[in-house]
């Protein structure tokens, strides 16, 4: 283990950088080039300490080199977090430091968007650096990724409900969503249409009450979301929400969200599956960002043909509950197995 962390796999490269003049504090983790240059978002966070920040960097580096290895794209790997300086600070200033701390590793790692950052902080780290993604172009494919995510999450949902609960539609199921920010709200855009029931909660209390009338959405306080009457849990804010605290009072019979690091531990996961409780694993479900930001990194967008794409973690979720029958492993540990396999160069 490094530093004593639990679960972490070793990375290839971990960047510390610092720039006193504008306070940034940063760690750029490259866990696996194996298919290509590490490829993942930037979190802009405050950490209890600098270990924590750490932590954080590593366990979702590590996830995406399995998100990418699954969803099959040329990139490796990587995350970076900044953490959120106390007091004042010039928020351009530490990005472009940032930027220039990313262009520092010569295309080992690309960045885009993650909790805390925007499209504006990655338009102003252009000017510092190439390997950035996730920036609105005029006349071209690009932008906010998050409605790509949703769609991913969405069609996972819908995947699961027929297969795992054994319903013909969305229509009547009843869906509980922790978190309606960027991911959250475009998904329950998508389960309303779809006919599904929403049981919602966020910290931010205007969100819910947009939820409650635009969807006839059903608001719990934030310590009821996870133990809420319902047939689909969607954890779409924090990590570790699947702790052994959380899993004994779970209802939710399917598990799928867009927020990262959802298993507390590997051995949650394990407790889930005791529990009957099917959970599809965040990184196979969540894809659809980076699915979105890797095709504008190489120039490849279109709309639709990126839609079409981020659709195929439907068959992808089809694909681990068939490997889930057939192993009799747990959907989190036969997703791991799945995608490790996976973390080499890509066939051309
Ligand atoms: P966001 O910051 O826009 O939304 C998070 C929402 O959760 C906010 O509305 C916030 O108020 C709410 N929240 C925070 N703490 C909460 C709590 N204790 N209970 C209930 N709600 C709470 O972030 P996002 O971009 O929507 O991402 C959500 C999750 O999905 C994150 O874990 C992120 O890493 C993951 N994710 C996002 C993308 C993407 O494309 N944005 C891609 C992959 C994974």
């Amino acid at each position: 283990s490094l530093f004593g962390l639990p679960d972490q796999a070793p990375h290839e490269r971990v960047l510390l950088a610092a720039d006193p003049q504008t306070g940034l504090k940063a760690i750029l983790a490259v866990h696996s080039t194996a298919r290509g240059p590490a490829f993942g978002g930037c979190r802009f966070w405050t950490y209890d300490n600098e270990l924590a920040a750490l932590n954080d960097a590593l366990r979702l580096s590590q996830g995406m080199s399995l998100k990418n290895a699954l969803a099959q794209l040329p990139f490796g790997g990587g995350k970076a977090v900044i953490i959120k300086p106390a007091g004042h600070f010039d928020r351009p200033a530490l990005f472009a430091a940032f930027g220039r701390a990313v262009q520092s590793l010569d295309g080992a790692y690309i960045t885009a968007e993650d909790v805390g950052t925007t499209t504006a902080d990655m338009l102003g780290m252009q000017a510092h650096t190439q390997y950035v993604s996730g920036i609105p172009r005029a006349g071209a494919f690009g932008g906010d990724p998050s409605p790509k995510t949703a769609y991913g999450v969405f069609v996972s949902i819908d995947e699961g409900v027929k297969r795992v609960l054994g319903r013909s539609s969305l229509d009547g199921v009843r869906v509980a969503l922790q978190g309606l920010g960027a991911v959250g709200w475009h998904l329950a855009e998508y389960l309303h249409k779809a006919g599904a029931k929403l049981v919602v909660t966020d910290v931010d209390a205007a969100k819910v009450q947009r939820a409650q009338e635009q969807f006839g959405a059903v608001a719990v306080a934030t310590s009821d979301i996870l133990a809420a009457d319902v047939d689909v849990l969607a954890p779409c804010a924090l990590g570790a929400v699947l702790n052994q605290q959380s899993i004994a009072s779970l209802k939710a019979r399917l598990i799928a969200g867009a927020a990262n690091n959802q298993l507390a531990t590997a051995a949650d996961g394990d407790a889930l599956h005791a529990r009957g409780i099917t959970y599809l694993p965040d990184y196979l479900v969540n894809a659809g960002g980076i699915i979105s930001v890797a095709r504008e990194f190489r120039n490849e967008g279109e709309e639709q043909a990126v839609m079409t794409e981020v659709g195929l973690i439907r068959g992808r979720v089809a694909e681990l509950l068939e490997r889930v029958r057939a192993s009799g492993a747990t959907p989190a540990r036969e997703a791991d197995a799945w995608a490790r396999s996976l973390l080499v160069k890509p066939a051309a």
